[in-house]
């Protein structure tokens, strides 16, 4: 691929060099993403409105403002809830006592957590039963570690960043765990893991992964398009994690300047001064309709030049929520979900 720096002269004049887009692939919704949205979109279909979803079903303004237009109610806890009434948990998943709560005020639940946030809860829930001190790297406040951290709070502390690995303490250091958010930088938690290491030398590693496949392909392609770019957008909002790694990760990799936006409408014609390559990704909330619209809006800023980069192909997907599978299926409604990768945009209208 040419340099963006690269360029012919002709005439005793540096040529204008071609304006254009490298578009990440893969971006945008990933499985648990799509899986809790269509849960949403299900559950207004079969039950009809309102039906309430606790925090944010995914971390989109988009997303949220459409579902809302179709009776989807957002609300920030169980007690806002109607005694009885059907409620939706989010894809970032809840702690034991947020079930317990709403078995107290007989709430119907849609359990949408994300399955590869229900398996880092078994992992805390098991290493708790064996009494390790469980290190949980993640952001303190964000709803995933709320909810993991809920599982076992006795045995879990949250390191938010490197910078905070000498400020932590363990019962005994040969019985020390790290587990960690889905949705973090992989380089930067490695560098935590690395400065805990070096307190702990018998920190021990999750049994698999936590952070997520959806996460790390995604900074697997911006880290590819980046050292190319002379601006990075990312499409994803302010709350969306992996959105907000997307735009540290394309600098870190090279990029000249990297910015998220939640839609085009926030595109601003002074960042692309002197631009000729600019780097389009977005993160796991964000259906591909955003994406689009910012396409073309740069294509009207003359990068209408679009070649993708991609790194990884994506076909996981997850069934819907149990219980929601078998309303559906008890009243004859068919449960099948689209295929990753074919899904696109919402299937609602915006209004
Ligand atoms: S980003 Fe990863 S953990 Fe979060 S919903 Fe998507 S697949 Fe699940």
């Amino acid at each position: 691929m040419r340099s963006p720096r690269q360029g012919a002269t002709y005439h005793g004049h540096v040529a204008e060099q071609r304006k254009r887009v490298l578009l990440a692939a893969p971006r945008g919704y990933c499985a648990g993403v799509d899986r809790a949205v269509i849960a949403v979109e299900k559950a207004l279909d079969h039950y009809g409105a309102p039906v309430y979803v606790r925090k944010e079903i995914v971390h989109n303004k988009f997303v949220v403002e459409t579902l809302a237009a179709r009776g989807a109610v957002f609300v920030d806890d169980t007690d806002e809830v109607p005694e009885g009434a059907r409620v939706v948990f989010s894809a970032h998943g809840v702690s034991p006592a947020v079930h317990a709560a709403a078995a107290v005020r007989s709430l119907k639940t849609i359990d949408a957590t994300c399955p590869l946030v229900t398996k880092v809860h078994k992992e805390a829930v098991r290493f708790a039963s064996d009494d390790y001190d469980i290190l949980l790297i993640g952001h303190d406040g964000h709803e995933e570690v709320e909810g993991t951290y809920g599982e076992a709070p006795d045995h879990i502390q949250v390191v938010n960043s490197p910078d905070q690995v000498d400020e932590v303490t363990v019962r005994d250091p040969d019985k020390v765990i790290w587990i960690s958010q889905t949705t973090l930088s992989v380089d930067e938690t490695m560098e935590t893991v690395r400065r805990l290491r070096e307190r702990f030398p018998s920190l021990q590693d999750p049994p698999s992964d936590d952070i997520c496949y959806a996460t790390q392909n995604r900074q697997v392609a911006v880290k590819k398009l980046a050292p190319e770019c002379d601006v990075v957008i990312t499409v994803g909002s302010a709350n969306s994690s992996n959105s907000v790694r997307l735009v540290e990760v394309a600098l870190d990799a090279g990029a000249r300047s990297s910015y998220r936006v939640d839609t085009a409408a926030e595109i601003d014609p002074a960042w692309f001064e002197g631009a000729t390559t600019v780097g389009v990704t977005s993160g796991a909330s964000v259906p591909e309709i955003l994406v689009r619209d910012v396409l073309a809006s740069l294509a009207e800023l003359g990068y209408a030049d679009v070649e993708e980069v991609r790194t990884a192909t994506e076909d996981l997907m997850f069934s819907l929520p149990r219980e929601l599978r078998s309303d559906l299926k008890a009243a004859g409604t068919p449960v099948t979900q689209p295929r990753r990768g074919r899904r696109t945009e919402l299937t609602v209208e915006p209004v």
